[in-house]
């Protein structure tokens, strides 16, 4: 099985296909080692908290902010700011959509005993649910793109005035285009479409989303400094972190929103990812042995494309003997438990290396 050779035509030119840690281009590396001297340096002098500046920035020009919206930014990734949102931003009670592993793991952390247990609306693996409108909550969370499913849904303002709208971008931002109007939190981590690595969250933030962080951080709440958007919004505004951030992730976030910025920006990123997840849909479409886990067409994601294959095809020694020919991490999520590839198609990958991932997925499977 492992002696399984493609031929070189099918070998992309990058084989990382992994939804996070994701592709990091060359590029992102060269400037790395460009700002090297940064490395080992205080994140609390000008050369690094630049960094941080010209990233807050960047961000704040390639989602067009505008409206007093702020970037705000700590460590720990998107699971810390769950844990962050249920201490600081849920006053008593959130309204969560589900449909995967990640939307779940919010609810988990919004299930704290200082709040009213949070209302859910499940939907299976593999669709979307939507809000019923009766949900009492001040905060309605959702995830734009369901990572471990592969199923998008549209970013829309949802609950009363006075809610907050709070969307978890974490595999969407910098591949899918979006109004960050329709959102009061659209928070994310660098690892997957920015092509950084883990270990930071940034979150886009309105003023009635900051107005409600310092309303909470002035009420009799017991708040983790670790674990406060006060002090995150505090340190953010100086360009800084509360402790220690990855400097090297930061710079390699840096070259990637620089990158985007300079292509075309959010717009183009869509249509690449666009591009990229049509090609493997149409192609699933015309084999009679796959299909696209999410039927509707409407809910598949254009930057994590799952596809089902029925019992002729053994998806995960596809994927083993992909893996000895350099193409990696095409794995379904471990919890999903189906005879499924999933590919993202991340800005970083390139069209014609999904192009030729699937010629390579063909060969495999005839060679099975
Ligand atoms: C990966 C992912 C997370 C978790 O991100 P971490 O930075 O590893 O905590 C959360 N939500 C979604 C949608 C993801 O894809």
């Amino acid at each position: 099985m492992t002696d399984f050779r493609l031929p070189p035509e099918l070998v992309p030119v990058d084989g990382r296909f992994g939804c996070g840690p994701s592709k990091i281009r060359p590029e992102q590396l060269d400037y790395l080692a460009a700002h090297a001297h940064l490395l080992g340096t205080s994140h609390r002098q000008k050369p690094v908290r630049d960094i941080v500046g010209r990233v807050r920035a960047g961000l704040a020009d390639l989602f067009r902010l505008t409206d007093g919206y702020e970037v705000i930014l700590g460590n720990g990734g998107s699971t810390a700011f769950w844990d962050a949102a249920a201490f600081s931003l849920i006053e008593q009670r959130s309204a969560h959509l589900t449909f995967g592993e990640f939307g779940q793991k919010f609810v988990n952390a919004a299930s704290a005993p200082w709040l009213t247990a949070p209302a859910v609306v499940h939907g299976e693996p593999g669709t979307v649910s939507a809000f019923v409108g009766d949900e009492e909550a001040d905060v309605f969370a959702y995830p734009h793109n369901e990572t471990s499913t592969g199923a998008m849904t549209a970013v829309r303002r949802q609950g009363r005035a006075g809610s907050l709208t709070v969307v978890d971008g974490t595999s969407a931002a910098g591949g899918v285009d979006i109004d960050v109007r329709e959102t009061d939190v659209y928070y994310f981590a660098p690892q997957k479409n920015f092509a950084s690595d883990g270990g930071l969250w940034f979150a886009l933030m309105s003023p009635a989303a900051i107005e409600r962080i310092e309303r909470v951080a002035a009420s009799d709440r017991y708040i983790p400094e670790f674990l406060s958007l006060s002090v995150a919004l505090d340190n953010s505004r100086l360009d800084q972190t509360l402790n220690t951030p990855a400097i090297a992730t930061l710079l390699l976030l840096d070259a990637q929103i620089q990158w985007i910025r300079d292509s075309g920006g959010l717009a183009w990123a869509h249509a690449r990812t666009k591009d990229s997840s049509d090609r493997i849909y149409e192609w699933a479409e015309a084999r009679p042995n796959a299909s696209p886990f999410v039927s509707n067409p409407e809910h598949r994601s254009q930057i994590v494309a799952t596809i089902d294959f029925d019992e002729s095809v053994d998806a995960s020694r596809v994927s083993t003997m992909l893996r000895a020919n350099g193409i990696v991490d095409i794995d379904p999520y471990r919890k999903l438990g189906r005879n499924q590839l999933r590919i993202a198609t991340f800005t970083a990958i390139e069209p014609s290396d999904v192009s030729r991932l699937l010629g390579a997925i063909d060969a495999a499977i005839a060679a099975l």
